[in-house]
C-alpha cells in the first residue's frame, strides 16, 4: 500500500454503539501495520474542536474488543454545526499534523465528516455505527446486532409474565426515525403486532386486532412500539387501545439498556473488518467514503450519500412478520 498518509487520526461520535471499541481497535493496530502513526481524538468533534488529541500504540487498545461503549468517549457537539467549529477542528487537526480521518459513528457523524471534507479537503473515510442501523450504503451497522438481541432478551423475559396474566404489553424500542431494531426484534421475539416509523400505523386496525385476540382468548400479546411511530409512544398508544376497547395493558420502555453491554461476536466481526478497511480505504487515497457490507462484500459508498439516501427496511421481513404474527 502506498500512500503519502503518515499521521491518521481516530475518533467516535454520536450515540455510542456496543463495538465502537472493537472498531477503534482495529483501526489503531491496522494503521500500525502499515507503518503509519494513530492519534485518537476524544469525545468527537468536541473533542476535535478542544484538541483533545493523543497517539495510540498497539498497548493503548488491548482489552477493549470485548467492551461496549468507546473508550474514546462521544459527544453531541452543537459548535461543530457551524462553520467557526469546523475551522476550529480543522485548525486542531492541521497543529497535530493529521492527514487523514476516521470517523466512526452514525448519520450526524457522517453528514459532519462530509462538511469537514467538502470545506477543508481533509481525507475521511467513515465507519458506520449506531445501533439504529439507518445509514445507506451497509446492510449491517456495528451495534446493531448487539442492540436487537438485548431487546430479544427483554422481549423474551416479558413474554412469561404476559403469559402467566393473559396481558398485553407494549415494549418500547429505539428507532425515532427508523425501525430496524423495532422489526428485527418484533420478528424474532414472535411479536403479536410491529408498529415502525417506516409504514403507516392505524389505530382502527390495531383496535380490532385486539379485540380479535380477546375473543380468540389469546394469552400474551407483544406489541412492539418503535419510539418514532407516528401513533405516538408505547404509553400513549397503550392508552388509545384501553380508552377504545377497554383492554388492560402494561409498558416496558427498553431506552438505554439497549446502548450498553457486550458486543455480539457479529459485531466485534463486523467493527474489525470496517475498521481495518477504513485504513486501507483511506492509504489507497479515497478522501470521502463510508465503507459498508452489502451482500456480504465490503463496499465504499460516497459520504454524501450515506445519510442522503434511504435506506428501506426489510420489506421481506416486514411480509413475513404479518403472515406469522396471527
Ligand atoms: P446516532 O445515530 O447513534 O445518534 P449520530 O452519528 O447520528 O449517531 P448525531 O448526534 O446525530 O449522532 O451526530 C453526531 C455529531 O455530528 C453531532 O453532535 C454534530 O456535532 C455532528 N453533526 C451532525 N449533523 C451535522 C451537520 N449537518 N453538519 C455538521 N456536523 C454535524
Amino acid at each position: 500500500m502506498t500512500s503519502e498518509i503518515v499521521r491518521i487520526g481516530v475518533f467516535t461520535s454520536g450515540g455510542d454503539a456496543p463495538g465502537m471499541n472493537a472498531a477503534v481497535r482495529a483501526v489503531v493496530r491496522t494503521a500500525l501495520h502499515e507503518g503509519k502513526q494513530v492519534f485518537g481524538i476524544r469525545r468527537g468533534y468536541q473533542g476535535m474542536i478542544e484538541g483533545e488529541i493523543d497517539e495510540m500504540f498497539h498497548r493503548s487498545v488491548s482489552n477493549i474488543v470485548q467492551r461496549g461503549g468507546t473508550i474514546l468517549k462521544t459527544a453531541r457537539s452543537q459548535e461543530f454545526l457551524k462553520r467557526e467549529g469546523r475551522e476550529k477542528a480543522h485548525r486542531s487537526l492541521t497543529a497535530h499534523g493529521i492527514q487523514g480521518l476516521v470517523a466512526i459513528g452514525g448519520d450526524g457523524t457522517s453528514r459532519g465528516a462530509t462538511a469537514l471534507f467538502e470545506e477543508f479537503g481533509i481525507p475521511i473515510v467513515g465507519v458506520p455505527s449506531t445501533i439504529d442501523n439507518d445509514l445507506y450504503g451497509t446492510d449491517f451497522t456495528i451495534g446493531f446486532d448487539t442492540a436487537v438481541n438485548t431487546a430479544l432478551e427483554a422481549i423474551d423475559r416479558i413474554r412469561d409474565t404476559a403469559e402467566s396474566h393473559d396481558r398485553i404489553f407494549l415494549i418500547e424500542v429505539m428507532g425515532r426515525q427508523a425501525g430496524f431494531i423495532g422489526l428485527a426484534a418484533g420478528v424474532a421475539g414472535g411479536a403479536e403486532e410491529i408498529l415502525i416509523p417506516e409504514t403507516k400505523s392505524d389505530l382502527d386496525t390495531l383496535c380490532k386486532k385486539v379485540e380479535q385476540w380477546s375473543r380468540e382468548k389469546k394469552g400474551s400479546r407483544i406489541i412492539i412500539v418503535s419510539e418514532g411511530d407516528e401513533l405516538g409512544n408505547a404509553a400513549e398508544i397503550g392508552k388509545k387501545i384501553a380508552a377504545r376497547t377497554g383492554a388492560d395493558f402494561r409498558v416496558c420502555v427498553l431506552g438505554h439498556t439497549q446502548r450498553g453491554g457486550c458486543p455480539t461476536a457479529k459485531d466485534r466481526i463486523l467493527a474489525s473488518v470496517f475498521g481495518n478497511a477504513a485504513v486501507q480505504a483511506l492509504l489507497e487515497g479515497e478522501k470521502n467514503v463510508m465503507v459498508g457490507e452489502v451482500n456480504n462484500e465490503i463496499v465504499r459508498t460516497p459520504l454524501r450519500e450515506t445519510w442522503e439516501k434511504k435506506k428501506p427496511i426489510a420489506e421481506r421481513l416486514m411480509r413475513l412478520y404479518r403472515v406469522l404474527s396471527r
